[in-house]
């Protein structure tokens, strides 16, 4: 059973936080600096994970006696940890008794979640901000008397613990989301149902999931996908009807429904603004995205021309996207569609190991330094991985980065790591 170890100085909430997290009411012990703790092992159950949280007294370097026999206690219990939760109280900030504690922590190397404790209110939230400075990344603001926040940090913990053991079957998981979006006439009707027909008929439903009546379940290359709102697709309606201002409005439903989206544009004519926005669109709400060039068979040697131009100019900001052309006519090329989405899936919720990120990272900015800005270069103090989904990156610098350096980073964070066909955000944290 992995352990989380739960550490501050005394009196900052740790017993609160603990009695939060294994969820029972015990009589809550504050930690008065004398009070005799050591370590005390509890066990927990968050999302059906188990893991034992082990509280410690406060820990202060330069304890002397039975407060230095606590602060040894302390470090123990963050060496036989998987997790160290590191619980600062936001009324007062960072102190260099909690500074000090950061660097025990960072010979330990483990990974380290930053709590800001007591904060009851919106101001006390918004003071957290300043714990940034410590470099554990960013604070989860949580009152741990009032049990605030305290969701959101079990989700961190579980998803820093070691992996648990495989479940031998892969459990019931719901087919994936496909929107099937682009402006009218681009031959969404008929490649939903080329791929309805080509691929065994529509499946009803799938054990264990509840599929909107809205939605179609596909069956294509031994997979079943759920197509979001398809309705309209398939009784043919808002063809003529459809404005723009509407037709825009069911994309963006359809992709917010969505894990990826499949932007149908026509091969035969040019990118249009329509399209454009329509590509925005599943890109500003962070899915990942195959385009498919449908109509295909109507494209002969003097319009490829023109088209590989139109690409260079057009999705120059979208190189990343994966392409298939297709014709939902002749059915050309349909069966690339599903390896396509899959690949940009599988890029969507790729995560990237914090040292693999690191070292690479070292290497590239060693290489390639920032540019001099007023006397200065900026420097990336660290890198990590804040989720996926679209894939979150947080980058910690000494100062601002040029715009032009950011892209750099992004260029080459996709050519190390791949992630064609998802979008990614990367944030910049200057340190204060
Ligand atoms: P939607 O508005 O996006 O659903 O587009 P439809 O599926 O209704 O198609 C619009 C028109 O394009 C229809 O006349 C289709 O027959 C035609 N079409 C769709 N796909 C293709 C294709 O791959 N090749 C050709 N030549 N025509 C197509």
């Amino acid at each position: 059973v992995p352990v989380v170890a739960v550490v501050g100085r005394p009196n900052v909430g740790k017993s609160t936080l603990v009695n939060r997290i294994i969820g029972r009411r015990q009589a809550v012990v504050e930690d008065v600096p004398g009070v005799t703790r050591d370590r005390v092992p509890y066990d927990a159950q968050w999302n059906g994970r188990r893991f034992t949280v082990v509280d410690t007294g406060g820990w202060e370097p330069d304890a002397k006696d039975r407060a230095a026999a606590i602060a040894a206690q302390a470090e123990i219990a963050v060496q036989t940890a998987d997790v160290v939760v590191f619980v600062v109280d936001v009324t007062v900030g960072a102190t260099d008794v909690d500074e000090a504690a950061v660097r025990m922590l960072r010979r330990s190397h483990k990974p380290v979640i930053l709590v800001a404790n007591k904060a009851d209110n919106q101001n006390l939230e918004l003071e957290a901000v300043s714990l940034w400075s410590l470099g554990l990344g960013e604070p989860h603001t949580i009152s741990a008397l009032h049990g605030r926040g305290s969701g959101d940090l079990l989700d961190d913990i579980l998803s820093n613990l070691p992996a648990p053991p495989p479940i031998l079957e892969d459990g019931p998981r719901g087919p994936r989301r496909v929107a099937l979006v682009g402006r009218p006439n681009v031959g969404k009707s008929s490649l939903l149902n080329r791929v309805s027909k080509e691929e065994r008929a529509v499946v009803d439903s799938v054990a264990g999931t509840t599929v909107d009546p809205v939605d179609s379940l596909v069956e294509m290359d031994g997979d079943i996908w759920q197509f979001v709102d398809t309705a309209g697709l398939r009784k043919r309606v808002n063809q003529a009807s459809g404005t723009e201002y509407y037709a825009s409005l069911r994309t963006a439903g359809a992709v917010e429904a969505a894990e990826v989206a499949v932007v149908l544009l026509d091969a035969g004519e040019v990118i249009s603004e329509q399209d454009q926005r329509v590509l925005t669109q599943v890109v500003e709400a962070g899915r990942a995205l195959v385009i498919a060039f449908n109509k295909w068979d109507l494209v002969d040697a003097d319009r490829r021309f023109y088209l590989d131009k139109e690409i260079d100019r057009e999705l120059k900001r979208i190189p990343w996207a994966i392409r298939v052309n297709i014709s939902a006519k002749t059915g050309r090329a349909v069966d690339k569609l599903a390896p396509a989405i899959r690949r940009a899936l599988a890029s969507w919720e790729q995560r990237i190991p914090t040292g693999a990120l690191n070292q690479w990272l070292t290497e590239l900015t060693q290489a390639t330094p920032h540019p001099v800005r007023g006397g200065r270069a900026p420097r990336i103090l660290f890198a990590t991985q804040a989720g996926i989904a679209p894939p979150r990156f947080v980058l910690f610098t000494t100062g601002p980065l040029d715009a032009g350096y950011q892209r750099f980073v992004e260029r080459k964070l996709r050519e190390e790591f791949g992630f064609e066909g998802s979008p990614i955000e990367i944030s910049v944290k200057p340190r204060k």
